[in-house]
């Protein structure tokens, strides 16, 4: 018998759920709170980088390599450029962290690669001021990715294979039956096989367990516009990741490649209630960035010209939480991917329709299972 699903939440995660289950058959029923593609979730601010050199670990590669052929499919079903790889470097000191993952990463899944000291890199990337001892290395495997039409894409491909949008419905909760999983929206209740529970940085309201371990924070993003566009774009700007002593920041050219888009990465502030997150953006928290523009770029202006506040949720250890509940073993819950989760997200719906397919994953997730984490706290 066909399965009956539900996914909650219909931003990243979800709406690529609902799109590869509705792909393979299942019957899905999709809820989102908002709009499709709204920009109070983690959907927002134009683009993603996609990377394969991971500097968050080597195991997250093969995960990386299925979720990059998943968006090639997502771009041909759908007629829309998704993914552009325009290579992406990383930028730090060779003994850090960062660099040495992204290095493992590479040795481990023969990545191709490039890699430069500073003397090779500064003419080939006259864009960025060096440190005399960074060490740099090109990914070529990276790039970027369209958010909002990535996510209204994968929507409008789930409802082409029948499934069930409801936009917004928010659900208030989930109760195990006999039955199976109900979910109850405005006083009304729906009964499922299964619940996906993709709700992003609002995830703990509906699973309170989670309460101490997931946490929504917020993110900046300022957009500088280059004094020379010609130096800024997709053949001679590739996507980067940058630690410094005092800042660790990633950057990726606009799709209109007339600014390059500068965030930070490690100070994202916390938010008590999602429901409350501060669009306003002071002048001390784009202090840094201003920073930043001057002082590791030739050739920006310093001013932003565009800024814009999103959140998403993190955990701890800043992997996601994917996986069946233990408690509630038709329950699967995805959240939590602490700022690097866009670019695994169709492999993360690959992942659910296999759990729930044949109640079990190929995929390796053991780092990102959903107990590891002591939830007294
Ligand atoms: C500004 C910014 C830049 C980022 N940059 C990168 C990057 O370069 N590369 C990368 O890979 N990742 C990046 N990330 C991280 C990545 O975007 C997130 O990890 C990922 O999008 C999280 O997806 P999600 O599905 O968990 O949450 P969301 O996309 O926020 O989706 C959650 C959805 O659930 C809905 N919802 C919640 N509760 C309910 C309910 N009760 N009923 C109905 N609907 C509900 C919400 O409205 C929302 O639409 C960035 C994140 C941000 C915010």
């Amino acid at each position: 018998m066909k399965k009956n699903v539900a996914v909650i939440g219909l931003g990243t995660m979800g709406s690529m759920v609902s799109w590869q289950l509705a792909k393979k058959g299942v019957s899905v029923t999709g809820f989102e709170q908002f709009g499709i593609g709204h920009d109070r979730s983690a959907v927002g601010g134009e683009s993603r980088l996609f990377r394969t050199a991971y500097r968050e670990g080597a195991e997250y590669v093969p995960l990386l390599r299925r979720a990059r052929q998943l968006w090639c499919d997502l771009e041909e079903q759908s007629g829309n450029r998704l993914l552009s790889l325009i290579g992406g470097l990383t930028i730090g000191k060779a003994d850090s962290v960062n660099v040495r993952n992204v290095l493992k990463s590479i040795l481990d899944y023969n990545i191709q690669h490039k890699l430069y000291d500073v003397k090779e890199a500064q003419p080939l990337f006259p864009q960025h001021r060096f440190d005399s001892d960074d060490a740099i290395i090109l990914d070529k495997e990276a790039g970027y990715l369209r958010p909002e039409l990535a996510v209204v894409a994968a929507i409008n491909q789930a409802e082409k294979h029948g499934a069930v949008i409801k936009r917004n419905t928010k659900i208030e909760d989930i109760e195990n039956t006999d039955q199976g999983v109900t979910v109850i929206a405005n006083g009304k209740r729906f009964t499922f096989d299964e619940v996906v529970v993709t709700g992003g940085s609002w995830v703990k309201e509906l699973l309170p367990q989670y309460k101490k371990i997931i946490q929504p924070r917020r993110i900046i993003m300022t957009w500088f516009v280059p004094k020379d566009l010609s130096k800024f774009q997709d053949e001679n700007f590739p996507t980067f990741a940058r630690t410094t002593e005092k800042y660790d920041f990633f950057g990726i050219p606009t799709l209109d490649q007339s600014m390059i888009k500068v965030a930070l990465i490690g100070s994202e502030e916390a938010i008590n209630n999602p429901d409350l997150l501060e669009n306003n953006i002071s002048m001390e928290e784009i202090a840094a960035p201003i920073e930043i523009a001057s002082s590791y770029f030739n050739n920006l202006n310093p001013d932003p010209v565009r800024l814009s506040a999103h959140m998403d949720a993190y955990t701890p250890d800043d992997h996601a939480l994917v996986g069946r509940l233990n408690d509630k073993s038709n329950v699967i819950v995805m959240s939590g991917f602490s700022g690097h989760g866009f670019k695994l997200a169709p492999v993360m719906g690959e992942v659910a329709s296999e759990l729930i397919l044949d109640d079990r994953t190929e995929h390796s997730i053991e780092h990102l299972n959903p107990d590891r984490f002591d939830k007294s706290g």
